[in-house]
């Protein structure tokens, strides 16, 4: 089993990485703070999971809330259910949330955690390779508005995250890939050591070899850890973990919640940001290309839609939550392994760098 603890002070926890973790309960209903459980999940999760989770949980009054699954469900009205659940079943101040799901179930479980009565304990069971990599890791939960995506939230921090590789075998293809594109973006941003290792291993990768995978999802973990304990509320540095992300925002948006995945967004948006960055002159058209290639094998596209255009683009950036006091604020690399956080991207040359990808 690999372990690793998020370094939050008192607010700090570990990650525990396994095949099989799940029905271990033995190991960590420790982090189990009462006698109420309540287990948030969706309808496609809970038929192949929760019985596992359930068997765990003798001795403690359990109740579930599954939800329908798919972003557009991540809203506050789907919210409610959990709290009608919960106050239902009258649950306490001492009751623990467990997410047992992806990003969306356990953005959602982590934002009712913080919320109900004021805020109560919660465990991350990531189901996704996203979820396991990224979501689950930091504290940041929320839903969405029709405004805007996330922009409904609070930070509040799991009791412990459990990744189970095992639940990865029925993770359909384009949700692995789309994990894969976070996986590659830490390597891209702060660990070229980890970007190599990558490029050596993505077939088997790719082949979900548990093994590797454990590897790639303690090395992603702990380069977001490192990142989140530096900047927990993202004053400054946490920002570098949205590579890509403000153009693959303006992406998803365009495109549809759902349509595109937000890693296979991520994956088209890296592909702007790299293009970007070397013709600021930062970085060498090496770095790029193997970029480029590592997103590729992992199966992810690296050009945007052909039907968006240029202002589509910018107008869909420039409402993205990373905009500071009007200025584009935009995560570029000065070499593999280096990110800053830049406004010094003109709106012409991420013009010409949207054209040559064919927008
Ligand atoms: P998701 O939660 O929608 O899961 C993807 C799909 O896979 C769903 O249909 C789900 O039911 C299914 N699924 C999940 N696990 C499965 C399994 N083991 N076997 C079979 N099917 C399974 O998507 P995601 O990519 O995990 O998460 C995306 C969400 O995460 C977005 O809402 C995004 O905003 C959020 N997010 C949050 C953070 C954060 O820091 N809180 C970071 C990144 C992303
Ligand atoms: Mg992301």
């Amino acid at each position: 089993m690999k372990h690793l603890e998020l370094d939050l002070g008192e607010r700090s926890y570990p990650i525990f990485i396994a095949p099989g973790i799940l029905a271990d309960g033995g190991m960590w209903q420790k982090y189990i703070a009462g006698s109420q459980v309540c287990i948030v999940s969706n309808d496609t999760i809970a038929p192949l999971y929760l019985a596992r989770l359930k068997q765990q949980l003798s001795g403690k009054k359990v109740c579930e809330v599954i939800l329908p699954d798919g972003e557009a469900f991540k809203t506050l009205t789907v919210l409610e259910k959990i709290f009608d659940t919960l106050l239902q079943e009258n649950h306490n101040r001492s009751t623990t949330l467990i997410a047992l799901g992806g990003g969306v179930v356990g953005d959602m479980c982590g934002f009712a955690a913080a919320c109900y009565q004021r805020g109560v304990q919660f465990i991350q069971i990531p189901t996704t390779l996203l979820s396991m990599v990224d979501s689950s890791v930091g504290g940041k939960t929320g839903v969405n508005h029709p405004l805007g995506k996330n922009m409904i939230g609070a930070f509040h921090q799991p009791n412990c995250v459990l990744a189970d590789l095992d639940l990865l075998k029925t993770l359909p293809d384009r949700e692995f890939s789309a994990g894969m594109a976070e996986v590659i973006k830490y390597g891209l941003i702060c660990d070229a050591q980890f970007f190599s290792w990558l490029e050596q291993h993505i077939g088997a990768l790719m082949a979900r070899d548990v093994e590797l995978l454990s590897e790639a999802v303690y090395r992603s973990c702990v380069n977001k850890a490192a990142v989140v304990a530096e900047d927990e509320r993202e004053g400054g540095r946490r920002a570098i973990l949205n590579l890509g992300h403000t153009f693959g925002h303006a992406i998803e948006t365009a495109e549809g919640y759902g349509n595109w995945l937000h890693g296979e967004a991520v994956g088209a948006g890296t592909a702007l940001a790299l293009a970007l960055s070397v013709k600021l002159g930062w970085l060498s058209a090496d770095v790029e290309a193997r970029g480029i290639t590592l997103l590729t094998q992992a199966g992810l596209p690296i050009a945007p839609p052909s039907n968006m255009n240029v202002d589509q683009f910018l107008l869909l950036m420039g409402r993205d939550k990373k905009v500071l006091d009007g200025q584009l604020r935009l995560i570029l690399l000065t070499g593999l392994g280096e990110a800053v956080v830049s406004s010094e991207a003109s709106v012409e040359l991420i013009t010409e760098v949207l054209l040559a990808a064919g927008v």
